[in-house]
């Protein structure tokens, strides 16, 4: 009996006992092929030599200082590092974890608001279906039912107006101009109802992660937002804690859309799980009146800008930048893609198959023409997942996709470091295990698997 509490506290996960490159081996010597980083995170796979060294190295050096009272060069280097590629913004912050830095973001926002002499400008609106952390006031912003559950009476007050969200919400005959014109009009109204003197910061994914699988902005959304933004001033926090730091190609999703935002949250790629360790960064304008204001941030934590996750992720930046990862994170996804799309090309149920750089998601539906969240719902992504894992492969999958209740899809996020014949690989398991569940649920249907065993056996 563990003393440990899991995630589910009715069944005990896999005892994880290494892990190399790309693959995790457990108690038992079985290895599980990982296409999801975890959850986005491992993007330099496990027991990397520079990063293991890094780590050596970095411990030797200073384990923990006060930020009230210490800074290091491994800080210093990485803030200068993260600020240079960002197009724009100034300054860094560093904490623990996705939902730190984005509440850290939200009481920025705020006090910015207040120094600047603004205090009713409080309301932060978000968009419906999003996730934003699992502290109280990230979870307030979160618009994702399921995830707000049971601590819906704790929440404190936000607005929400509608995810960009192409496959399923532009309509027929639409541009993508046309539709991102409608959402940026949807959030204008949103504003001027509730008062741009009430309004503190629009907050979203730029690309949508785990709730809905890999959803890109159309292009132009992001740039009509920001307008809408800066007429009424209001802040633009985006949150890449899951697509930022080269997830989708560029160092933050938001450079492909040729915006830069206030705020911007980073995270679980940051050191690529070595260490637990996560960022926010501000833009001069944001900093400069809080410094000429009080000078003081309201808001004080004991692992600010920790040395030692500073250091190794630093070490991961720069092995990124040196190895030329992100250059392969654009050319594998285009591969990955290629591979789920041409695999499931005949298969009905995949409705929709997207993403960018190696954040792909698949979208499961009754049948592409009337785009129906797929029957199964949360059954078959739990169904998908114990099928997976019995066959070594891990995947990331997700219900509620399609409007917060119904639907499921499968986020892949494989490290950046996997190679062509993985991918493939990936996407051949995939398939296997897609079609196995089918089988299971619709006995006799036509789509019937070819050669499961041969994977099955590895
Ligand atoms: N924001 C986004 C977009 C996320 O995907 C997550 C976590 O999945 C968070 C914030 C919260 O990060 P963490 O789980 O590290 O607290």
């Amino acid at each position: 009996m563990s003393a440990l509490v899991y995630k589910n506290l009715n069944s005990s996960p896999i005892v994880a006992v290494r892990g190399s490159g790309v693959w995790i081996e457990d108690a038992s010597g079985k290895r599980y092929l990982d296409t999801c980083g975890g959850v986005a995170v491992s993007s330099l796979g496990h027991a990397h030599p520079r990063i293991v060294a890094a780590m050596e190295r970095e411990a030797r050096k200073i384990a923990w200082t006060h930020a009230g009272s210490f800074t290091t060069p491994a800080a210093e280097e990485l803030a200068e590092r993260l600020v240079a590629a960002s197009n724009g913004l100034a300054k860094a912050q560093f904490l623990s974890g996705g939902s730190e830095v984005m509440e850290l973001a939200m009481k920025i926002a705020y006090q910015y608001q207040c120094e600047r002499g603004k205090p009713s400008k409080s309301i932060f609106i978000a968009r419906r279906q999003g996730y934003h952390g699992s502290t109280l006031g990230t979870l307030a912003i979160s618009g994702n039912p399921q995830r707000r559950s049971v601590f819906e009476p704790l929440l404190p007050r936000a607005e929400f107006v509608s995810p960009c969200y192409a496959y399923r919400h532009r309509r027929a005959g639409e541009s993508d101009e046309q539709y991102a014109g409608r959402l940026a009009q949807e959030l204008d109204d949103k504003i001027r109802t509730l008062g741009a003197e009430n309004v503190a910061a629009f907050v979203a994914e730029t690309v949508v992660g785990s709730t809905n699988g890999a959803v890109p902005p159309v292009p132009g959304y992001l740039k009509k937002i920001r307008e809408v933004c800066e007429r009424h001033d209001v802040l633009l926090l985006l949150d890449e804690v899951m697509a930022g730091m080269g997830r989708t190609g560029p160092v933050y999703a938001y450079l492909e859309d040729s915006v830069v935002p206030d705020l911007v949250a980073i995270g679980k790629g940051l050191a690529a799980g070595y260490q637990p360790i996560a960022a926010v960064l501000m833009s001069a304008a944001v900093h400069d009146a809080i410094a000429q204001g009080t000078g003081v941030l309201g808001n004080g934590q004991t692992h600010v800008n920790h040395p030692f996750a500073c250091a190794v992720a630093l070490e991961v930046q720069r092995t990124i930048e040196d190895d030329h990862l992100l250059d392969a994170v654009v050319v594998r996804g285009h591969q990955l893609r290629a591979r789920l799309k041409e695999r499931f090309a005949n298969v009905e149920i995949v409705g929709d198959v997207r993403g960018r750089g190696l954040f792909v998601g698949v979208e499961f539906v009754e049948d592409r023409d009337s785009k129906a969240p797929y029957s199964g719902g949360a059954t078959f992504a739990a169904r998908l997942k114990r099928e997976a894992l019995q066959h070594g492969l891990l995947i990331y999958p997700g219900s509620a996709t399609a409007d917060g209740v119904e639907g499921n899809h499968v986020l892949f996020a494989p490290p950046f470091i996997s190679s062509a014949s993985e991918i493939d690989e990936m996407a051949e398991r995939f398939e296997d295990i897609v079609r196995a569940c089918m089988v299971r649920e619709q006995p006799g249907a036509s789509h019937a698997p070819a050669g499961l065993s041969t994977v099955f056996s590895r």
